[in-house]
């Protein structure tokens, strides 16, 4: 099978991993979570056992567009190196850094590798050519290696030079997904092809434009799209609803009438939440109140789904074969509003319990569920937002496409 890790003779040899280090630190540079870290684990491991010589290859942040005052780059506040203490820790043995991502002296750091060693090198996003896919930072980066492994799911959707376009340098007997991103593909395809039915999709979050093709792309494959979240209220205004201040894309509605108009035609439901909670402003501690969500006062705004909508929503998930869920049910970083996405994340705790397969978006969702402490007891989080995304769209995404070619 054209990809798989498994298939590759790795021993002895010089393996470039993409990795998706882009981990959050505190102010003085430690690592706050370690998500990230511990999903590269499985490849890195294997490649250990198997005594490859392991470059790992990382972006971290955007220092191109927080430059210090002078201009410069802030090599430090931007530098992988930071990651090391809390990498070597998690692998069990020391990981060597270099700081430069390309380049003889890079080159020459990789050569003196043994079998079963880590290199990390420093941010890839040091030149302004990674983001741009530029050919010729690709071409020096492929010299660093024998193999080229992209285990960075949560940059699959970009086309830059370390996780697309270097992997032309490679034929297929010299390339694979790690062990993440292989994971994540399979998840996604368990909604993509054949889901088990019926297949309900939650979606939320702040805006209808983010997700238009996903909801188009939904109403092909599931039988139910439940919508919550700020993107609920471009709906109900579309309908004739009052809806105060809510958040509302006015260039939207014509399109939310034509994407409620194609479910029925398909009798496919588009689910509305029927009440909202109401608050008088966008604060943690507003006044609010639980009102029809198309009746919400004027300078009023609906922050979550309200307590009818909570009920009716887990009733519709009941007895779900599929369920997949992106973006939350409101705004759930404030304690007062976060009840409606902590009810949907036990629900679909619950159907997952029944023998459901659910899987979360990455970003916020993931977040909630975590948040809601039920990260456990769901199928699949997936680790890459935007890429979840995409892909569920039914687009391509140019870091898994270069490694099937
Ligand atoms: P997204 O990135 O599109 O998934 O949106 C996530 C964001 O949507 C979160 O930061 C939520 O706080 C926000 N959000 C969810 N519901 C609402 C709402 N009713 N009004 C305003 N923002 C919301």
């Amino acid at each position: 099978m054209k990809g798989d890790l498994r298939a590759l003779d790795v021993r002895n040899k010089k393996v470039i991993v993409r990795v998706d280090f882009n981990v959050p630190l505190s102010k003085d540079f430690q690592v706050t979570d370690d998500t990230r870290l511990r999903g590269a684990l499985p490849t890195i491991e294997y490649l250990v056992e198997q005594g490859a010589k392991i470059i790992l290859v990382s972006h971290f942040g955007r220092p191109l567009a927080k430059l210090l005052p002078d201009g410069q780059i802030d090599r430090n506040k931007f530098s992988l190196r930071h990651v090391v203490p809390a990498l070597s820790a998690l692998v069990g043995k020391e990981v060597e850094f270099f700081p430069d991502c390309v380049g003889e002296e890079a080159l020459q750091k990789s050569e003196q590798l043994g079998s079963g060693d880590i290199l990390l090198l420093e941010n890839t996003r040091f030149y302004a050519g990674e983001e741009k896919g530029d050919p010729a930072l690709a071409s020096q980066m492929a010299l660093l290696g024998d193999i080229y492994i992209n285990d960075a799911f949560g940059a699959a959707h970009r086309a830059h030079a370390s996780t697309t376009v270097v992997a032309n340098h490679f034929d297929a007997a010299h390339k694979a997904f790690g062990f993440l991103m292989q994971l994540e593909l399979d998840n996604a395809k368990k909604v993509q092809i054949d889901p088990k039915h019926p297949y309900v999709a939650i979606l939320g979050g702040a805006k209808v434009s983010d997700k238009i093709l996903l909801i188009e792309a939904l109403l092909d494959k599931a039988d139910k799209i439940i919508i919550g979240g700020g993107m609920a209220y471009t709906f109900v205004k579309a309908q004739g609803g009052h809806v105060g201040n809510s958040l509302v894309e006015d260039d939207k509605l014509e399109l939310a009438l034509e994407l409620l108009a194609k479910a029925e035609k398909l009798g496919k439901p588009i689910v509305l939440p029927l009440d909202s909670i109401a608050a008088e402003k966008f604060a943690a501690d507003a006044h609010y109140k639980n009102v029809p969500s198309d009746e919400i006062p004027s300078g009023w705004m609906g922050l979550d789904i309200g307590l009818v909508a909570r009920v009716e929503y887990e009733e519709h998930l009941q007895g779900a074969g599929t369920v997949l869920w992106n973006g939350p049910m409101g705004v759930f970083e404030m304690e007062a509003f976060a009840h409606g996405t902590r009810a949907l994340a036990r629900a679909v705790a619950e159907v997952t319990k029944q023998g459901a397969f659910s899987l979360i978006g990455g970003g916020d969702s993931a977040a909630a569920i975590e948040q809601s402490g039920l990260a456990d007891e769901v199928s699949f989080i997936s680790t890459g937002g935007g890429a979840m995304l995409e892909l569920l769209e039914g687009k391509e995404l140019p870091g898994v496409t270069a490694i099937l070619k």
